[in-house]
C-alpha cells in the first residue's frame, strides 16, 4: 500500500514525500479512502497511530473542491479535548494546506487565553480546530457560526467524554447542520463512545487498528527498584549515565513536577515543568523548547501531557507510576513511535511493587527489574 493509491492529489502527496513518510500507517490506509468518498468513519486508534493525517487530508481534499463557506461560517470543525492537541492538529492542517493552490485558512481556538485575538482571526477561517468550551463562547459572541459545517471531526472522543465535555458537545451538535460528514476517533470503544457513535454517525465505516501492540515492540522497558529518598539522585544518575538528551519524565502531581525540575536544574540539567497550573504561553513554550532540543528534560503530569507529540522521543521515565495500566501504556507509547526504538524506565519503590505487577499483567509483558542499592549515587 502506498500513499499514491489512496486517492489524494499531487500537491498533498508532495508534502507527504517531503515529510519522508514512505507508507501510510494502517489507520491512514483504511480511513482516508472511505473518508474521501464522503462516508462517516469511526476510527479506533491510539495517539501515535497517525490518525491526525487520516482526517486532515480528506478534509483538505474535500474542501478544496467545495465552494468556500460564507465569512465566519466554517466548513470543517475539529473538536479536541486539550489546547495542546488543538495547536498540534492545526499545525498539521497548515503544513498541508500551504501546499494547495486554493487558500484554505485554519485556526486553533482554545480556552485559557484571551478570546479577542481569536475572534479577530476568525475572519475567513475554513477549518476550525477547537476545544468545546471556547467554541461555544465564540459562537455566542457571534464570532463564528456552525450552520455550514460540512465535516465534523471528534478527535480523542473517549477523552473528551472523560474530561466532562458531554454537555458542551450536546450543545455544539445542536448548532450543526443535519447533513454533514462525521469522522470520530477514539483510543477505546467505551460505552460512552458507542452511544456517541449512535447519535452522531450515519452508517459508519469502522476502522480499528491495534497500534498498542505494534508500538510496544519498539520500546525497551526497564524498571529500577529504589527507595523514595534515592529516587531523585537515581533519576539524575540515569540521565547522566545514558547521556540522555531528550527525556520526558512523568510525575503524579503539579507540585512534584516543579520540585523535580528545581533539583534537575540545581544539577545542571536543563529542565522545564509542564502542568495544568501554567499559563498557556508557558505550556506552549515548554513544549516547543523540548521538541526543538533546547531543554533536556520535560517533567509532566498526565493531564498536561495529553497530546504531546514528538516524533523521535528516545526516553520516557516514570518518576512516579500512573494509577492505571492504560495510562502506563499511554505514557510509554510516547517513545518508540514512527518505528524508532525507545526506552521507557520506571522508578519503583517498595510500596509500588504490587501496583507495578498489576500494570505488567494487564499489559501482558514483564519488565526487567534492576536493584539499585549498589549504585553509588554520591554527587547526584
Ligand atoms: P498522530 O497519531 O496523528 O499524532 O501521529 C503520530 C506521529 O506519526 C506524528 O509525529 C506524525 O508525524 C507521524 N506520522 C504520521 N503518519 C506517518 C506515516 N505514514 N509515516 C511515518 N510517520 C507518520
Amino acid at each position: 500500500m502506498s500513499f499514491s493509491s489512496l486517492g489524494l492529489s499531487e500537491s498533498l502527496l508532495k508534502v507527504i514525500q517531503q515529510q519522508n513518510y514512505t507508507k501510510p500507517f494502517p489507520i491512514q490506509a483504511q480511513a482516508i479512502p472511505v473518508a474521501l468518498q464522503g462516508r462517516d468513519v469511526l476510527g479506533i486508534a491510539q495517539t501515535g497511530s497517525g490518525k491526525t493525517m487520516s482526517f486532515v487530508l480528506p478534509i483538505l481534499e474535500l474542501l478544496r473542491k467545495a465552494s468556500p463557506s460564507r465569512n465566519r461560517h466554517v466548513g470543517a470543525l475539529v473538536l479536541v479535548p486539550t489546547r495542546e492537541l488543538a495547536i498540534q492538529v492545526e499545525e498539521v492542517v497548515r503544513l498541508f494546506s500551504a501546499a494547495l493552490s486554493e487558500r484554505i485558512k485554519s485556526l486553533a481556538v482554545y480556552g485559557g487565553v484571551s478570546i479577542n485575538p481569536q475572534m479577530i482571526k476568525m475572519q475567513g477561517v475554513e477549518i476550525l480546530v477547537a476545544t468545546p468550551g471556547r467554541l461555544l463562547d465564540l459562537v455566542s459572541s457571534n464570532a463564528v457560526s456552525l450552520s455550514e459545517v460540512r465535516m465534523l471531526v471528534l478527535d480523542e472522543a473517549d477523552k473528551m467524554l472523560n474530561l466532562g465535555f458531554r454537555d458542551e458537545m450536546a450543545d455544539i451538535f445542536k448548532l450543526l447542520p443535519e447533513k454533514r460528514q462525521n469522522l470520530l476517533f477514539s483510543a477505546t470503544l467505551s460505552k460512552e463512545v458507542l452511544n456517541l457513535n449512535e447519535i452522531l454517525l450515519y452508517d459508519p465505516v469502522v476502522v480499528k487498528v491495534e497500534a498498542q501492540e505494534q508500538n510496544l515492540d519498539n520500546i525497551t522497558q526497564l524498571a529500577y527498584y529504589v527507595t523514595p529518598e534515592r529516587k531523585g539522585p537515581l533519576l539524575r544518575y540515569l540521565i547522566d549515565q545514558e547521556n540522555m538528551e531528550q527525556v520526558l519524565i512523568f510525575v503524579s502531581e503539579t507540585m512534584r513536577a516543579d520540585a523535580v525540575v528545581v533539583k534537575l536544574r540545581q544539577n545542571g540539567i536543563k529542565a522545564v515543568a509542564l502542568h495544568g497550573k501554567l499559563s498557556q504561553g508557558a505550556r506552549t513554550r515548554a513544549l516547543a523548547d523540548f521538541k526543538e532540543g533546547r531543554i533536556t528534560a520535560l517533567v509532566a503530569t498526565d493531564l498536561a501531557s495529553r497530546g504531546i507529540d514528538i516524533e523521535y522521543l528516545p526516553y520516557v521515565i516514570n518518576y512516579e507510576l500512573p494509577r492505571s495500566p492504560k495510562d502506563y501504556i499511554h505514557r510509554i507509547g510516547r517513545t518508540g513511535r514512527a518505528e524508532a526504538p525507545g526506552t521507557a524506565i520506571s522508578l519503583v519503590c517498595e510500596e509500588d511493587r504490587h501496583h507495578f505487577k498489576v500494570i505488567q499483567k494487564k499489559m501482558g509483558r514483564w519488565v526487567n527489574f534492576t536493584y539499585t542499592d549498589d549504585i553509588n549515587l554520591q554527587g547526584f
